[in-house]
């Protein structure tokens, strides 16, 4: 088989939380193809209704809608709590709602303070927002980016979490200096930097400033949307979201349930002019299979209770985990099934390795830290067996980190 990377473990087949190897190994899957499969492996109303829809309409133009396709666009406004006037452009994954987030932002260049123009994006180090060229202009991180530039231009990169920084790339005198800020785009939880929470309230600041300036602010929910922490989006959270209304929101991931569509939100009145007709494009996007997926996806987790399981059991599997006191854990953050287990030594792959081989599939977000995004259909049992792992695994050296995917 050749591939771009290296060799990796073939999967045939799964079922809510477990998938099997070609030679019939089973593991728990505790990854969910990176924060995607919402409802697990196989589930019998995805399916119904991909069925259903591939055999009643398969895919039109976007010279039409679909019934499939409205009723995404309004749940999705719906569940974002979206005003009047508010518009949903359909993708194919994640890259693409940033990458129409990109462009937003771009419309957004006249009217800024003093009749300037508005040339600057503002971005978080650590942020990963994708790797097409837009979305790579606004991820940071410097390995993704050098073999690729020049990026479009205009974004500057702000220290994490870092209030006074913000301060400043809103001053007068950095606008005088560089320019108007048209969108500053962060994600409410980083997921690619190891599940890092911003400090209380700098969402609510960053709405002050950016609501001043007619800036937007671009929240890029394609990892912590759709229930991954526990609410639809994770700036629902009073303790993450400060209750901000934002400009843009971008999701992915778990909207399909494994199915690829995403979304960029526009909120509110002008979103209409953000991108309007003719301004921007895609064949499949808004496609009514991938919107069945989302629309069936967004049911059964209302149906079934799985925002309130991920709370529930990502508690388990954080209080599980801490309580077994293994010397190599240092403690498990992130909120409800989007977690960081950080380890005392950068030992990370060699950690994900023995999950594999103990039948549990994680990931090595970082060097000294391991990322868990299961299905939220994980039972409280599952996420002990989980923890279980945690407790007894042992790595004698240090290693690099595994960062293959996204
Ligand atoms: N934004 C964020 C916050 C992400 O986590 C990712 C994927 N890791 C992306 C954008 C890119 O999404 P995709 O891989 O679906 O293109």
């Amino acid at each position: 088989m050749d591939t771009f990377g290296p060799p990796q473990r073939v999967l045939v087949r799964g079922e809510g939380a477990y998938v099997w190897d070609a030679d019939g190994r089973r593991y728990l899957d505790l990854l969910a193809g990176i924060a995607v499969n919402a409802l697990g492996h196989g589930h019998p109303t995805l399916t119904a209704a991909v069925s259903a829809q591939l055999g009643t309409l398969g895919h039109v133009s976007n010279f039409f809608a679909t019934p499939t396709q409205i009723a995404l666009a309004e749940r999705l406004l719906q569940l974002a709590g979206a005003p009047e006037g508010s518009r949903v452009f359909f993708t194919n994954s994640g890259t693409e709602a940033v990458e129409a987030a990109f462009k937003m932002a771009r419309r957004n260049r006249s009217g800024g303070p003093g009749g300037g123009t508005r040339t600057r994006m503002l971005a978080l180090e650590g942020g990963f927002h994708g790797r097409s060229m837009g979305a790579l202009a606004l991820t940071a991180k410097a390995a993704y980016r050098e073999p690729f530039e020049p990026l479009p231009g205009g974004v500057e990169h702000l220290p994490f979490g870092d209030t006074a920084a913000l301060d400043e790339a809103f001053s007068a005198a950095a606008v005088a200096e560089r320019g108007g800020v048209s969108a500053l785009v962060l994600e409410p939880l980083q997921g690619e930097a190891g599940v890092r929470a911003l400090p209380a309230g700098y969402l609510a600041h960053a709405r002050r400033l950016t609501a001043a300036a007619g800036a937007l602010l671009v929240l890029d929910e394609v990892q912590t949307g759709v229930g991954r922490t526990g609410s639809w989006f994770a700036f629902q959270q009073p303790e993450v979201g400060g209750g901000v209304v934002p400009d843009v929101v971008t999701v992915a991931k778990g909207l399909g349930g494994g199915f690829p569509v995403g979304a960029a939100i526009a909120f509110g009145e002008r979103a209409a002019t953000l991108l309007g007709r003719g301004q921007h494009g895609t064949t499949f996007g808004g496609n009514p299979v991938a919107a069945a997926a989302g629309l069936a996806t967004l049911g059964v987790i209302e149906r079934d209770g799985l925002l309130e399981n991920a709370r529930r059991v990502g508690d388990v599997l954080r209080t599980e985990i801490e309580a077994a006191g293994n010397p190599l854990v240092d403690g498990v953050r992130g909120r409800g099934l989007l977690l960081a287990v950080q380890l005392t030594r950068p030992v990370a792959t060699e950690v994900a390795s023995a999950a594999l081989d103990a039948g549990f599939v994680v990931n090595a977000v970082a060097p000294d830290a391991i990322r868990l995004a299961p299905p939220l259909i994980l039972t409280a049992d599952q996420a002990r067996d989980a923890a279980r792992f945690f407790a007894d695994v042992t790595v004698p050296d240090a290693s690099a980190p595994d960062d293959r995917e996204s």
